[in-house]
């Protein structure tokens, strides 16, 4: 069994399209949506449909509470307020109810999935360094857990302690635990603008990170005839 394990798709649907055909080619069988469905860019109700019709896994990201409730977004960073404003009306109060619907922490096979932390799924807390990660190893009871919410795709180890670990691929241990980043989909943040996923080959206990290219032209086209902020479009050039 190969699972394709991807998320903070924000409505960029030709990043997901090119993620779901390259996890297709490589193998995988099965799929979960680490949440961040919506958002940002201009394919809302698209990816949405998506990840509804496939039946994934899924869990909620921040942006898909933001997304499906009516209150203010004031304490928001005006550009992403600006496109939650705009993704509310796009999306009809049906799919605003489903978003609504989703779990924040799910079980899959072996391993856990979370958008942000296992230690206050609710709080939305970054998870940018290993001291960050210390408080979620602590409510983590699978060995492994994936999560998403930074962009920035990572690998925290715990065993007698807490590292980081660079690496494209890593085998998984029993006796130790993984929290794993599995990037984004639709706005990567780590300098590299391909899409970013994972697969866990379950045979193998192994966690492969992948980057897929997209037609990034037409994203970008879709961004700026929404009227959405052109800094949205310039971004994900730049994988920023
Ligand atoms: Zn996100």
């Amino acid at each position: 069994m190969r699972i394709a394990l991807f998320g903070d798709i924000h409505a960029n649907l030709e990043a997901l399209e090119a993620v779901l055909k390259d996890a297709a080619e490589q193998g995988c069988t099965d799929y979960v949506c680490m949440g961040d469905i919506v958002g940002y860019n201009a394919d809302p109700s698209a990816c949405l449909e998506k990840v509804r019709e496939s039946n994934w896994p899924v869990v909620k990201g921040n942006h898909d509470e933001d997304a499906s409730g009516e209150h203010s977004l004031d304490s928001m960073n005006p550009v992403a307020a600006a496109a939650l404003e705009w993704t509310r009306d796009q999306l009809t109060l049906e799919q605003r109810d489903w978003l609504r619907t989703i779990r924040m922490v799910r079980q899959v096979e072996d391993f856990t999935v979370v958008h942000s932390t296992l230690d206050q799924p609710q709080s939305w807390n970054y998870v940018t360094n290993k001291f960050d990660a210390m408080s979620n190893f602590s409510y983590q009871f699978t060995n492994l857990c994936f999560h998403g919410h930074t962009h920035v795709p990572r690998i925290f180890v715990r065993d007698s302690r807490v590292t980081e670990v660079e690496a494209d691929s890593i085998v998984i241990e029993l006796g130790m635990k993984y929290f794993i980043n599995t990037g984004s989909v639709g706005q990567p943040r780590d300098g590299d603008w391909r899409a970013c996923y994972v697969i866990y080959d379950l045979p193998t206990s192994t966690v492969t990170f992948r980057r897929v290219e997209y037609d990034l032209a037409t994203t970008q086209e879709k961004i700026r005839a929404a009227g959405l902020p052109d800094v949205l479009a310039e971004r994900l050039a730049e994988g920023r």
